[in-house]
C-alpha cells in the first residue's frame, strides 16, 4: 500500500484527480477507508494473497488493486469470458417500482438473484455469469475463508470482493428502471459541461466533487480518520442483501429524485435534452455518496476481518 501522507502535507497536493478514471477514484477510497478498520492479521493476509498476484492490470497494493475488477472486465470486451463471464457481477437490477418495504425489496432481490452463497467444490471464477453482486461477495468471502481454496482463487476472490462491496454501495447499482442503472438518463449540474448519464454522475462526479484536489487515497485517509468518531458499529448489521436495499432505497429517495413528469429509459434515451439537476440535489447526493464510502469501508473490512482471521 502506498504511504499514507499525514494531514498537514496534504493542503499542498495540487495532483488534479481529473487525470484518473473517476470510477476508479470511489474504490479506492473505500479500500482506503476499510485498511483503516482492518485488524493486523486481515492486513497481513491481504499482503501475503497479493504476493501471488501475477496480473499486470493495476499496481499490486490493497488499495490499488481496488479497481480491477473493472479493468479485467473492460480488457475482455467486446466478447472475451472475463467481460461476457463477469460484467452481471458488478450490480443488482431491483426494479425501482419496487415498494421501499424492506420485505418487498428483499423479495425483489431474491426474484432478480436468487440465493446463491456458496458454489460446493466449484471455483467462483469461472462460475454461471449470470449471478449478481450480493451472491458474489457472498462466494468469494466463504472462498478466503476455506483453507481448500488455491493460492490463485484466493487472489481473484480478494480483488473481486475489494471491487464489489464498493460496487453495491453505489445506488445506482442496485436498481433499474429499464435504463440500465441510471446509463441512458442524461443529467447536467453545474459541475459538469457536458451531460454525463446519473450512472456516472454518481460513479464519479459526486466523488470528485469530494475530492476536490485530493487524491482518493489521500481523501480516504481523511474519511477514515471522521468515521472513527462516528457511531459506526451499526452499520455492519445484516449482510449484503440488506445493505443493496439501503442502496436501492437511496437511489430511490435521491437519486432518481429528478422533478421530471416521466424518467427516460434507454428505450427513450434524452442525450439531446440532459436534465438539469437542482442545487439541492448535488449537495444532498453528495452527502450520500460520501456516507456510501464510509459505510463500504467499515463493511468491507469487517467482511475481511470475519474472513481472514
Ligand atoms: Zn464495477
Amino acid at each position: 500500500m502506498k504511504k499514507i501522507l499525514p494531514l498537514f502535507i496534504l493542503p499542498l497536493i495540487f495532483q488534479s484527480s481529473q487525470a484518473l478514471a473517476w470510477g476508479d477514484d470511489g474504490h479506492k477510497i473505500v479500500a482506503t477507508v476499510a485498511w483503516n478498520f482492518m485488524t493486523p492479521t486481515a492486513k497481513a493476509q491481504v499482503k501475503a494473497i497479493l504476493e501471488n498476484n501475477k496480473d499486470a492490470l493495476t499496481d499490486n497494493n490493497f488499495v490499488d488493486v481496488a479497481p480491477w475488477a473493472d479493468k479485467y472486465r473492460d480488457a475482455g470486451r467486446p466478447d472475451g469470458a472475463a467481460y461476457k463471464g463477469t460484467r452481471e457481477w458488478h450490480f443488482i437490477d431491483t426494479p425501482l417500482a419496487t415498494s421501499e418495504d424492506d420485505e418487498a425489496i428483499l423479495d425483489a432481490e431474491a426474484k432478480i438473484c436468487p440465493y446463491v452463497p456458496k458454489l460446493e467444490g466449484v471455483a467462483s471464477v469461472g462460475a454461471p455469469a449470470n449471478d449478481c453482486v450480493v451472491n458474489k461477495i457472498e462466494q468469494f468471502a466463504n472462498e478466503l475463508k476455506n483453507p481448500d481454496t488455491t493460492k490463485e482463487e484466493k487472489v481473484f476472490a480478494l480483488k473481486f470482493i475489494v471491487h464489489f462491496v464498493g460496487d453495491m454501495h453505489q445506488p445506482f447499482h442496485a436498481v433499474d428502471d429499464n435504463d440500465h442503472g441510471g446509463n441512458c438518463v442524461w443529467v447536467k449540474s453545474d459541475h459538469s459541461i457536458y451531460p454525463i448519464t446519473l450512472h456516472s454522475y454518481w460513479d464519479g462526479q459526486l466523488v470528485r466533487n469530494l475530492e476536490h484536489t485530493l487524491r482518493p487515497e489521500d481523501y480516504g485517509y481523511i474519511l477514515a480518520k471522521r468515521t472513527e468518531h462516528m457511531n459506526y458499529s451499526e452499520w455492519t448489521k445484516g449482510y449484503t442483501r440488506d445493505w443493496a436495499a439501503e442502496s436501492f432505497k437511496l437511489a430511490k429517495d435521491v437519486g432518481y429524485k429528478l422533478n421530471v413528469e416521466k424518467l427516460p429509459t434507454c428505450a427513450n434515451e434524452n442525450k439531446n435534452a440532459p436534465i438539469e439537476l437542482a442545487k439541492d440535489y448535488d449537495k444532498e447526493a453528495d452527502a450520500v455518496a460520501e456516507k456510501q464510502l464510509q459505510k463500504a469501508g467499515v463493511r468491507l473490512a469487517a467482511i475481511l476481518n470475519a474472513a481472514l482471521k
